[in-house]
């Protein structure tokens, strides 16, 4: 046997399945564009290098902006970049239905366990009351530049408040918060930012899981389907890299295993702006029109554009 065929063959012999799981999660709001391209496409290439298996989850919580028409052109144009996924709302699988709107009794479920273990809070506060709150001046602590995905930290107002509710079935009509282990730093490895650290109370505050509109926040739909979904590791953009540490407060919260992540370096315009829905020119759509291929798009050629259109 020559010796190639000989390594081959012991490859196939010994590596078991892998057990990688990573996931794809789109937000039917708008066309893709640049960014995500290469984000997902960094998925992409982590799971199947794994070995692994790769869900395509579709975020679709918000029902006055997610359209159809937008989750087929996700699908469509991730497929067009030479992206595939071994479950998800058009292959569906084990841990179906792949749409958020069709998962809230997940939500729900992961909501009782959070009230039940005494970390949340109803909150009555309207917008007008955190903004009257907050509009005093306060530097930002840790005196880096705001992070990208920043949520204004809650000043406390209703954290005190008794409430003997813990046996509601029902989150109503009200927002409910996590409880932050106020000066507790929460750290992780990231597998490409390297070590990262948040302290809670000062980098981020109490933070909605359950929204008064009646829907879960993005912090407990993410963690509740990334644990049922038994996702490995997490590949995303870096500006969720802050909702990470408060993501890993709700996985310890639930007694849920934390995955990997990896957040992806964005893709930013001349103004050091990150590339947004409004950025019509850069979409995966427009782009395909007019004749770019998938390895222009994914290559760095794109983010040339970009500059130059500022
Ligand atoms: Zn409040």
């Amino acid at each position: 046997m020559e010796f190639t065929t000989l390594i081959t063959s012991m490859a196939n012999f010994s590596s078991p399945p892998s057990s990688y799981r990573g996931r794809l999660a789109p937000s039917p709001t708008g066309f893709l564009h640049v960014g995500h391209a290469r984000t997902f496409w960094t998925a992409f290439e982590r799971a199947r290098r794994a070995g692994g298996t790769l869900v395509m989850r579709m975020e679709d919580l918000d029902p006055e902006r997610s359209r159809a028409e937008y989750a087929e052109a996700a699908l469509e144009d991730l497929r067009w970049l030479g992206i595939r996924w071994q479950e998800g709302p058009d292959l569906n699988g084990p841990c179906a239905p792949y749409e958020q709107s069709a998962r809230r009794a997940i939500y729900l479920d992961a909501w009782r366990k959070l009230l039940r273990g005494g970390f949340l809070f109803p909150c009555h506060c309207s917008r007008k009351d955190l903004e009257a709150a907050l509009s005093a001046p306060h530097e930002s602590a840790s005196g880096k530049s705001e992070p990208l995905d920043d949520e204004p930290i809650y000043p406390g107002t209703c954290r005190t408040q008794a409430f003997a509710i813990k046996e509601l079935e029902e989150p109503g009509p009200v927002n409910w918060r996590f409880r932050v282990p106020d000066g507790e730093a929460v750290e992780f490895e990231d597998r490409n930012l390297g070590p990262q650290c948040f302290v809670a109370g000062r980098d981020f505050g109490d933070f909605v899981v359950w929204r008064r509109d009646g829907g879960p926040s993005y912090q407990l739909a993410c963690v509740a389907d990334d644990a049922a979904m038994r996702i490995t590791e997490v590949v995303r953009g870096e500006d969720l890299v802050k909702s990470t540490a408060r993501q890993i407060l709700l996985y310890r919260a639930l007694g849920l295993e934390i995955p990997r992540w990896f957040h992806c370096r964005l893709v930013v315009d001349g103004n050091g702006r990150r590339l947004a829905k409004r950025h019509d020119a850069l979409s995966l759509r427009t782009l395909r029109q007019q004749g770019f291929t998938p390895m222009q798009i994914l290559s760095g050629e794109l983010q040339e554009k970009a500059k130059r259109r500022d």
